[in-house]
């Protein structure tokens, strides 16, 4: 499943980025046109918070609520999301596949997070570097939280 959101959908295209879905955020002034366009031919799932552009997608959810999470429940009741599905490998802020650290680069990381156990990981794209500080972690949990009411039941 990748998706393509709307450029109000900020903080979700980065929720799902956190999650491993390969999310392209479509940035301001982007025409409908193009947005649509690359929906066809990518077959991404349209996210938007505009009726009309929803209903001129193939596959699209119509994003209702306030802040994040509320995105995400409506979100859910569009598609099956596993939040789990391949958390912090792609990069929040470009979508990019991240790859591992190099030891340079875990160098430049705060001590608090080269005393832990990594995951090490940084952004080809734009250099950023991740570790499982506390940006991950809330993201983490935010996850964690969205996900309980999606697992099977027992
Ligand atoms: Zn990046």
């Amino acid at each position: 499943m990748r998706f393509l959101c709307d450029e109000m959908l900020v903080r979700l295209a980065r929720l799902l980025r956190a999650a491993g879905y390969d999310t392209y955020l479509a940035s301001g002034g982007e025409p409908d046109t193009g947005l649509l366009k690359l929906v066809r031919e990518e077959g991404r799932i349209l996210l938007t918070r505009d009726k009309q552009l929803a209903a001129a997608a193939p596959e699209s959810v119509l994003i209702e609520g306030r802040g994040v999470e509320e995105e995400a429940e409506s979100l859910s009741r569009g598609v099956v999301l596993d939040w789990n599905f391949a958390p912090f490998t792609r990069c929040v802020m470009d979508n990019a596949h991240l790859r591992e650290a190099t030891l340079d680069e875990i160098d430049r990381m705060p001590a608090s997070a080269q005393a832990g156990q990594g995951p090490f990981r940084a952004c080809p794209a734009c250099g950023r570097l991740y570790w499982p500080g506390s940006h991950v972690r809330r993201m983490g949990e935010r996850l964690e939280g969205l996900g309980a009411p999606l697992r099977p039941q027992a």
